[in-house]
């Protein structure tokens, strides 16, 4: 294809990694484990309020939101649960564009999250006063962004999507002769641009922990487990994807492990969403795809440190005291619920 990509006028992001987490996210046992969880779902029931937590979560997190009839999944899902559930508070464990996405599609709903500290390097890495004065700079492009963004950005965009969803709408605006910004995951944004051959001017941040995929590690890998199918999520170097048997969302990945006939994964994505594939294909084998090798700095070791942030001490903090509660301006919030709306409305269709 013809495909065309560009080079923004400003250099690769840099985010703060110091905002990461530092020491241990206090973790309890035994019996005193076993309290703490009865009481968060005792305080779920009592606060009318239902869990919704992301793949990539602490396994324990997963578990209690599934036992309590709340949800795990992507954040395409999350907000379309939290958007039907009845329950009066969402309590969101991610990270915080994602509760501040259940804010723009529920502001009567009160949304919770066990921190708020809980950054994305994606979102980190594009600052809203910057992208707003890029768009403006390029005022004739559609302007995408991904789910990983302020409610800022959002509400400066066009069309918001998640990597589940973004092929699909890529596609569509490429049908129409439609040119585009597209923000900020420069690697699934070149996967994308790729795979449709759109005109898209790629914002040049990166997720830390799917930038650290290597794929000489991974080569080596590969050769060790011949029979392993390889999944990648497309927030992963280009040079990683093109290892892939499979590449897509989460979801797309976890399901890959149930339908595939292999019985050995070598997955390239945040490791803990081992818990749900485990759910999916037990008894088959899941092995993480190396963070380490020429210039890796395992800033992640394959786990988010922001998603790592949720706990279970965290969460009982904020369902017995209600700190934590996300607000989004409402001119934003109207804003950047038309260009989410939009995606949703697209996936129903
Ligand atoms: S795994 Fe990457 S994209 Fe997901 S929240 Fe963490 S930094 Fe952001």
């Amino acid at each position: 294809m013809g495909a065309k990509v560009d080079i923004p006028f400003f250099p690769v992001v840099n985010f703060p990694v110091t905002a990461q987490v530092e020491g241990c996210v206090p973790h309890y046992l035994g019996e005193r484990r076993e309290f703490v969880r009865e009481q968060v779902k005792r305080q779920l029931i009592e606060q009318d309020a239902v869990l919704v937590a992301h793949y990539y979560t602490d396994s324990e997190l997963q578990e209690i939101a599934e036992e309590t009839g709340g949800f795990v999944s992507d954040s395409l899902d999350m907000a379309r649960f939290g958007n039907t559930h009845p329950a009066s508070t969402l309590v969101v464990a991610g990270v915080r564009f994602m509760g501040e996405t259940a804010k723009i599609l529920n502001p009567e709903k009160r949304v919770l999250m066990p921190t708020l500290e809980a950054e994305c390097s994606l979102d980190l890495g594009c600052p809203a006063e910057d992208f707003v004065c890029f768009c403006d700079i390029h005022s004739d492009r559609t302007v995408v962004v991904y789910a990983n963004t302020s409610a800022e950005v959002k509400a400066r965009a066009d069309w918001v999507v998640t990597s589940g969803i973004a092929l699909k709408v890529v596609r569509y605006l490429h049908d129409r002769g439609e040119k585009m910004i597209w923000a900020p995951d420069r690697h699934l944004g070149r996967y994308v641009q790729k795979m449709t051959g759109a005109d898209m001017l790629l914002w040049q941040a990166e997720c830390v922990v799917h930038g650290e995929f290597r794929v000489r590690a991974l080569e080596r890998l590969v050769g060790q487990h011949p029979q392993a199918a390889v999944l990648v999520h497309p927030e992963s170097p280009e040079s990683v994807i093109a290892l892939a048997d499979v590449v897509g969302s989460t979801t797309r990945l976890i399901n890959a492990t149930r339908e595939l006939p292999n019985k050995e994964f070598i997955v390239a994505t945040d490791n803990g969403i081992f818990y749900k594939m485990r759910q999916a294909a037990p008894g088959k084998k899941l092995i993480e795809a190396p963070t380490f090798g020429e210039g890796a700095t395992c800033q992640s070791c394959a786990h988010c440190p922001w998603m790592a942030m949720n706990g279970l001490h965290n969460l009982l903090h904020v369902l017995e005291t209600g700190d934590n509660e996300v607000y989004v301006k409402e001119s934003v919030r109207v804003e950047a619920l038309r260009s989410t709306q939009k995606m949703l409305d697209f996936a129903r269709q």
